[in-house]
Order: C-alpha cells, then structure tokens, then sequence
C-alpha cells in the first residue's frame, strides 16, 4: 500500500514536469532510454536459450548503447550528437522488431511509442519531422511491395493494411498534445515572470520596490563597486495637502511625475526605487558628487508643472544624503537611518532642501 503511494506521488510528480516543466525532455530522454536498455538486456538474454547468437550479441550492444546514452546525458554532452545517437539506435531497434520477428502487437507497440517520445524529446518541429520520416518508412514496409519484401516477418493483412493508420492517429494525437502541453507551459512561464516583475517592481511607478533594490544593496554594501556608495531619501513635502486638494488621482499622477525626474539624472550603476507611499531612495555609486546631484533632483522636482485634469500642479521635495568614505564598514540600516535622519533635519528646517552627513 505504501509502495503504491509512493509510485502515485512519483507518477504525478512526473507528469507535473512533463507539462510544466522543460525538464521533461531530461525525463522522457533518461527515461525512454532505461526502458530500451532493460527492454533489450531481456531480449539479449531471450536470444541465448534460443541460441540466436547474432542477435544476442546486438540487443546486448544497444542495451549498453542506451545506458551509454544516459551516462552521457547526465555529464552534459553536446545534445545534438547524444540527440544523433539516440536517433541512430531507435532506428536499429526497430530494424531488430522487423528482422527478429517479435509478435505483432509487441513491435506495433514500440513503433506507436515514437511519436510522443520524439515530440517531447526533440520539440515540435524537429519531432514532426521525425515522426513523418518513420511514418513514410511504416508505409513502404508496410504497403508498397519491394517495401514488403524487405520484411521478414509476415504480419497479418489486415495489420499490415491498418497499421499506417494506427501509428498516424497517435501522431496526430500527440502533435496535438504536444501543442497543448507547450502553450500550458508559455501561459506558466509568462504568469512567473510577471508575478517576478510584480513582485520587485512597484506597480504605480514602475520602479523597484524594496524587494527590487535588496540585491542592489547586498552587492553594494558587501563588493561595492564604488567604496564612496551613498544613500538618499527623497520625500514629497506636503504631500497629503496634494491629494486633499486636487484627489487621489492627481497624487498618483504626482507621484508618476517625480518618480521620472531622478531617472534622467542618475547614472548607470546607480539604483533607484520607490521607498514606500511618497518616499523613493537612491543608491548612488558613481564618480558624480552625490550633493550636487540631490540639489539637481531637487531643483527639477521644484520646476517641474504637473498638468491633471486642468489642474497645474507643483510640489517641491526634501532629501537627506548619508555620504560614506567606505561602505563596506556599515551595514544597510545604519547608512539608511543616518540619511533619514538627515532627511527629517531638511524637514525641520522648512523643507524643499538637501541635508546630508558623512559616515567615516
Ligand atoms: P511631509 O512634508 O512632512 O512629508 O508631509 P506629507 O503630507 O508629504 O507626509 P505624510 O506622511 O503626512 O503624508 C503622506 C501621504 O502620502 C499620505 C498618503 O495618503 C499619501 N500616499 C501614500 N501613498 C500614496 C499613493 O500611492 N498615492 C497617493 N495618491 N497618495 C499616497
Ligand atoms: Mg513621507
Ligand atoms: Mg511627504
């Protein structure tokens, strides 16, 4: 009973990657080749007491082949030539089916295993093309006479009239499947993403969040870049006067507008996010003085004319600076507290100005 729940978990853990997950093709590669290879160890084994030596020694070689597939597999060869192997040995196994004469449904089996393993492994267009190379070698085996002829086993008519057939229908099947299953996987792969995005960016601004600039910070606190990283929080001065007056849309507007402003002034290695409601911090590490850009950001924040709804809008802000002489000494709150700090002194002091202070 355990045993049996174990295989059940196992099974739909497998079958969740196989439509979720790319892993799949590593699942269905590893997978179709342990089965080939146990698949003809048994056969190679048969071939013993029914003395075809021949064979035996050929199911035993594509027994290793496969377990050889798997091992290089594993040790991240090239795929296209593990892919080319792979490729060469289905096709000698089948040859095997026809030339040593397994029952009918046994081989038919086999051969109708192609189309979804080819699919999955090699992807859509490469597994068509695949899948419409051995169904043109099922049809010449199958119907066309000197194809025939090539056989030396007999199959019954009626197999032999409707086995092309049966091997399209599970083509179609699966082609079909494997549209599904990969539109599955895109829808997943895309709502991540934007869950990601969201999940660091700020969905009013577009800038980061805390969350977003966390890593930024890490790196720049613990392998800066520039030793002389400073910190500054920029806050709206009354801006709860903003949205009293003009509406809450107005603010969000506000609040998009000078979310823009540090952009265009900032350099390339500097990261910037939206602190919390009408806060945004800058982390800067480049050769710029930090002082003088805060005054910039600040002067263009007071130039600025907001236009909502007829409404001509103008805000000023505060910013407090944390200079540092070498970063890695601090740790993150500590930078971040002292440029508060600064911030509430310019606030004190009648707003719409810089405060700053050095850390040694
Ligand atoms: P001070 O000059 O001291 O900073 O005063 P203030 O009014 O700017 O600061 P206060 O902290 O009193 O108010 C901030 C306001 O920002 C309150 C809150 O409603 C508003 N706010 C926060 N997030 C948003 C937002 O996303 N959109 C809008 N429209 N308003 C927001
Ligand atoms: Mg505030
Ligand atoms: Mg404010």
């Amino acid at each position: 009973m355990k045993m049996l729940k174990k295989i059940d978990v196992y099974l739909k853990k497998t079958v969740t990657l196989m439509v979720y997950d790319d892993s799949r093709k590593k699942i269905a590669f590893v997978g179709l080749n342990a089965v080939l290879a146990l698949v003809s160890l048994i056969m190679s084994v048969v071939n013993i007491f029914t003395a075809e030596y021949i064979l035996m020694i050929s199911t035993l070689v594509f027994s290793l082949g496969c377990g050889l597939n798997i091992v290089l597999y594993r040790a991240k060869v090239n795929v296209s030539v593990i892919y080319a192997i792979f490729a060469a040995e289905a096709m000698t196994l089948l040859a095997f089916f026809f030339v040593s004469g397994i029952p009918d449904g046994f081989s038919a089996l086999w051969i109708c295993l192609i189309p979804s393993f080819a699919l999955l492994i090699f992807g859509r267009k490469d597994g068509g093309i695949f899948c419409l190379i051995a169904l043109m070698m099922i049809i010449f085996l199958f119907w066309i006479p000197a194809g025939k002829a090539l056989l030396q086993y007999t199959y019954s008519d009626t197999f032999m009239l409707r086995f092309p057939f049966l091997y399209s229908a599970i083509f179609i099947i699966s082609f079909l499947a494997e549209i599904v299953r990969r539109e599955t996987h895109k829808q997943l792969v895309d709502s991540e993403r934007k869950y990601r995005y969201l999940y660091r960016h700020d969905a009013l601004t577009g800038l980061f969040n805390r969350y977003g600039i966390n890593e930024y910070m890490d790196e720049a606190f613990h392998n800066p870049a520039d030793k002389h990283a400073a910190i500054m929080i920029l806050d709206i001065d009354n801006f709860k006067r903003v949205n009293d007056r003009y509406g809450h849309n107005a603010g969000d507007q506000v609040l998009k507008t000078v979310a823009q402003i540090p952009q265009h002034l900032l350099c390339e290695h500097s990261r910037y996010c939206r602190w919390g409601g009408e806060e945004f911090l800058i982390l800067m590490q480049c050769s710029h003085d930090p002082l003088e850009m805060a005054e910039k950001v600040r002067k263009k924040v007071e130039e600025t004319e907001i236009s909502y709804e007829g409404n001509t809008i103008k805000v000023t802000i505060s910013i407090g600076v944390c200079l540092t002489k070498d970063v890695s000494r601090f740790t993150i709150p500590q930078v971040i507290n002292s440029a508060d700090n600064c911030l509430y002194e310019a606030k004190g002091n009648g707003k719409n100005q810089v405060r700053s202070c050095l850390l040694e």
